[in-house]
């Protein structure tokens, strides 16, 4: 089978690909700029990847940029977004790639007859809207963020997120395509590429010397979780909806004491970085995701692999 990813350079897509190219699918995998080899390299190595993986040059932003790359495709996995929080035009940074760029590759998928999309969306496009988010509250798929709350509080990335997901199950109903989404929270674990992706620096920023910690609760899960997660979606016939992917809420404090445990000898921030209560956790469910057949790799395991991946790479002195 052939089948498509956007984005591929990326932390996520980069397992994905790996994963793919082990299932024996034939992958047809867009980057912005194929002849970078930081963002290609590590992709070429994979196995497989000289018989099997083909790389071609698309942008979010460029209309019928996707038609080459997911043409024969029988499934496309749309991974690619921008995910970083220093932007100085919102709009143009994060919303309108989100957002024209799911509306731009379901659009080739389209003409291409693609019988079935999976979206890389977020617990960005789930958790964040006026209802309370305590320990006794179960957070699952028949959640949305709301964009007035995520405009309210100047979420940009948060509310990127929520008008794409938005936005791909408008066209997904008024166009007949078969979609799925996957939400996952703060993802974690080994990387494959060589830059550093946005979730491994918040990891990464509470070892390098940072001294304080944010105050903020997210959901966490492993890289590994998430790329079979898109894979089976698009296998099983069965697979439908949203898949909410959180193995475990935690505030950073939390994180910080799984840290001390695995490594008592790093220097860690012992201060908040406000003096505002802690946000409190809750909980999010996790039956779409055993539907799947998977069970989660533990918090712990995910925070070892992730500094042990940042040393190997150099990324921590
Ligand atoms: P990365 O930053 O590693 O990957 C993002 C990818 O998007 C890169 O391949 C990048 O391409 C591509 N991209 C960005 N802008 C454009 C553009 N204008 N045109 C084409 N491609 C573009 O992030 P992740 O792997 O973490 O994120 C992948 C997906 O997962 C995103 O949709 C993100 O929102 C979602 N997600 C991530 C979470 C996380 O914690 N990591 C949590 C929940 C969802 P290039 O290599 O050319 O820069």
């Amino acid at each position: 089978k052939v089948v498509c990813v956007t984005g591929a350079s990326g932390f996520i897509a980069s397992w994905l690909v790996k994963l793919l190219l082990q299932r024996g699918y034939t992958v047809r995998a867009s980057v912005r700029d194929p002849a970078d080899p930081k963002k290609t390299q590590h992709l070429r190595a994979l196995e497989g990847a000289t018989e099997r993986l083909l790389l071609f040059k698309a942008n979010l932003l460029e209309e019928g940029s996707f038609d080459a790359v997911v043409e024969g495709c029988d499934g496309v996995f749309h991974t690619a977004s921008p995910f970083y929080h220093a932007v100085t035009n919102p709009q143009a940074e994060l919303i309108e790639p989100a957002v024209k760029g799911t509306l731009n590759v379901l659009a080739s998928c389209k003409k291409s007859s693609v019988k079935k999309v999976v979206v890389t969306s977020s617990m960005a496009a789930v958790a964040y809207n006026s209802k309370p988010r305590t320990p006794d509250v179960v957070v699952d798929e028949t959640w949305f963020s709301s964009p007035e709350v995520c405009e309210q509080q100047k979420q940009w990335y948060v509310l990127s997120k929520t008008l794409a997901e938005e936005a791909a199950w408008k066209f997904s109903k008024e166009n007949g395509i078969d979609i799925v989404t996957i939400n996952p929270g703060m993802v974690t674990g080994p990387l494959l590429q060589s830059t550093l992706n946005t979730s491994s620096a918040a990891i990464l920023n509470l070892i390098n010397g940072s001294s304080t910690f944010p105050n903020a609760t997210f959901g966490w899960v492993n890289v590994q979780d998430v790329a079979l997660a898109h894979v089976l979606a698009f296998e099983l016939p069965s697979a439908s909806g949203r898949y909410c992917l959180v193995e475990r809420v935690v505030h950073y404090s939390e994180l910080l004491k799984i840290i001390h445990e695995l490594y008592p000898s790093f220097q860690l921030p012992d201060k908040c970085a406000d003096d505002k209560p802690f946000g409190p956790v809750y909980q999010v469910s996790k039956e779409k995701f055993k539907s799947l057949g998977l069970d989660y790799i533990p918090l712990e395991t995910s925070i070892k692999e992730t500094i042990e991946s940042l040393k190997e790479k150099n990324f921590i002195s």
